[in-house]
This record gives structure tokens, sequence and C-alpha cells, in this order.
């Protein structure tokens, strides 16, 4: 008997199929792809290929078997009630992302270390004032998630030379990395870093993590950078730290609300930079083979690789 020809449904409602569904169709000629809203057959659709999905649509495909996000946060696709529960769900693991968030942190660390954000506000005054300078060596970076980008950040910034320390679930062996778990660690950890940088996923575990409290152990004229996700950081308690002059400086690329509202305070305030959510894009360049392999792992019947975890909700 034939096998039956593997059915995918690209569905999203925020990127072009056409950045996709081309060099899919060339690289999997076997397999049959249609974008939503145009789905012939519902009921034939195997595999669901997902950026954020309109609420209910992949609830519609009643036999679908693997959903393949195209984005390494899985936090909004985990928090639709209509997302099929049972069916595997693979985030995008992309060496283009994994290289754009590295690069991404170190612009920020090194604007932080270099007083770059300082030296623009002081062109802005003409103030010709030389600062005390560090050294790499001089500064502790702490890393909050030790996953794909956080370990790359990580052993990028101890390229530098920097002491680097790192918190995660579980305990890592990584060259050059102080690691801590736990809450203890954590505390330990943000107490001496002098740069901290959010890597984690949102869970029910990290959701409002970075409050008072926590804040208030970084060292004095620590910087913050949140590159994770917004509804980490509890923005009202780091506009009262900067606003105290207990943090130096904020760089935030992610918000409780995106796109960021107009009225923000974050907006104009001067010890905050900010990003529109771009610390690292899905890169189809680097991306495009990582989904093939799995797209062909399923059809093949074996385990995709990145499997998210339900239970730990990343
Ligand atoms: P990952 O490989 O799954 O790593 C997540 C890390 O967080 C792991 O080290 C994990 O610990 C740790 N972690 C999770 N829950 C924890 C908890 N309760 N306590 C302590 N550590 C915890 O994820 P990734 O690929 O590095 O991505 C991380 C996040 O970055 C994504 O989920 C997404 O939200 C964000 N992101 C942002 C952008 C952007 O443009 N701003 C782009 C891509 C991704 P274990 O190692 O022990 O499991």
């Amino acid at each position: 008997m034939a096998k039956r020809q593997t059915a995918v449904a690209f569905v999203s409602s925020e990127v072009d199929h056409e950045r996709w569904l081309p060099q899919l169709r060339q690289a999997l000629p076997a397999m049959r792809f249609e974008a939503w809203p145009d789905i012939s057959d519902p009921a034939s659709i195997d595999v669901a290929l997902v950026a954020a999905p309109p609420q209910g649509v992949l609830g519609r495909l009643p036999k679908l078997r693997f959903i393949q996000s195209l984005w390494m946060g899985v936090d909004g696709l985990l928090a639709d009630p209509t997302l099929p529960r049972g069916v595997p769900l693979a985030r995008l693991v992309d060496p283009g992302m994994v290289a754009a968030m590295s690069e991404t942190v170190l612009a920020r660390v090194l604007d932080w270390h270099r007083h770059l954000y300082r030296y623009r506000a002081q062109q802005a005054a003409r103030d010709w004032t030389p600062l005390k300078q560090f050294m790499a060596s001089d500064r502790t970076v702490g890393i909050l998630g030790l996953g794909t980008l956080g370990a790359d950040a990580a052993a990028k910034l101890v390229a530098l030379g920097f002491r680097v320390c790192g918190w995660s679930r579980r305990q890592k062996d990584l060259p050059g990395v102080e690691s801590y778990c736990g809450a203890d660690g954590l505390e330990t950890m943000l107490r001496t870093s002098e740069a901290l940088v959010c890597l984690l996923p949102l869970t029910a575990q990290t959701r409002g993590l970075l409050d008072a409290r926590r804040l208030d152990l970084l060292p004095a004229g620590a910087c913050v950078i949140n590159v994770g996700r917004g509804a980490q950081l509890v923005e009202r308690d780091l506009l009262a730290a900067l606003d105290a002059g207990r943090l130096a400086h904020a760089y935030l690329d992610v918000f409780e609300t995106e796109p960021l509202p107009v009225d923000h305070p974050f907006w104009t305030h001067p010890q905050i930079s900010i990003t529109p959510h771009i610390a690292a894009l899905t890169e189809p360049r680097t991306a495009l083979a990582r989904v093939v392999a799995n797209l062909e792992r399923f059809a093949r019947g074996e385990r995709p690789e990145a499997l998210v975890s339900t239970t730990a909700g990343y």
C-alpha cells in the first residue's frame, strides 16, 4: 500500500507564509503544504507549522499529530486554552537566532560596561567628562536561564573576560560559568550580578520573578537586560528601583503589553533603553534546515527534536 502523503498546515497571524512555503515545498516535495485559512480538508492535516496561530484554529484540525513552532518561546501557544493537549509540540532551535541573541546580549552588556549609555547623555549635554574605566574581569554578569540562548551568551561573555554566573532549574557544568539553582542560588547570584540578563522562558514559576525584593539584591549601580519575556519583570518595581538610583540602567526588549503602549512611562525614562522585541528574530536561512529535519523525523515515525514539556511549561 502506498504511504500516505504528510499534510502540513502553515498557521500564523503574524508571519507571511511566502517566507517559508516555497522553500519548504522545494526541500520536502513529498509533503503537501497549505496555508491557513486556505486549508482544503482540515481532517487531512497531520502537522501544523505555527507562529502566533489565531486562537481556536489548531483545535479545528481533528487529525493533528504534531505541532512545530517557528519561534523559540512557546509561552503564547501554551497559554491558548484551545491548544490541542496531547499533540507533541516542538519549539524552534535556530542557530541564527541563537547567534542574534548573543549579539544583542553582548551589545547591551558592553554598552553598560563601557558607559556608552552615560556618554550618550553626556553628549546631549556637551559634557566632556571621562568616566572610570573597568576591565571585563572586574565585572560580574548574571544570566537567568542557561538553556540554548543563555548558555551561548554565557560562553561569549566568558570569552570576553567577564566573570559569568547563571541560574537554571538544574545544575549546569559550563566552562567558566558559576552555576546556581533554586531560590537560595538565585539570591546568591543576584547579590553579585552587576549586569543581570534575563533569558528565562515564561512559566508559572518565572512570572513576576524580578520583583522589588529581588531587584533590591542587585549591587548598587547594576543594569538589567530583559530579553526573556516582559511578564518576568514587575514593571512598577523596576521603575521604583531606577528612580531610587539603585539601578543604573535597564535594557528592555520585551514587555507585559506589546507593542508597548504609547503613553507607557518606559518610553521617556532616561535610564531605560527600549527595543521592540527584536533581540533575536527567527532567521529562515538557518531555521529552515531545522524545521525540515523535524518534519522528516515526524514523517519517518521518529521523535521530533526540541519537544516542549507541557508540565515544565518550556
Ligand atoms: P531553553 O533552552 O528552554 O532554556 C530555558 C532555561 O531556563 C533553562 O536553562 C532552564 O533550566 C531555565 N529555567 C526554566 N524555568 C526555570 C525556573 N523556574 N527556574 C530556574 N531556571 C529555569 O530556552 P531558550 O531557547 O534558551 O529560550 C529562553 C527564552 O528566551 C524563550 O523561552 C523566550 O521566552 C525568550 N526568547 C526571546 C527572544 C527575543 O527576541 N526577545 C527570542 C527568542 C527567545 P534547565 O536548563 O534546568 O531546564
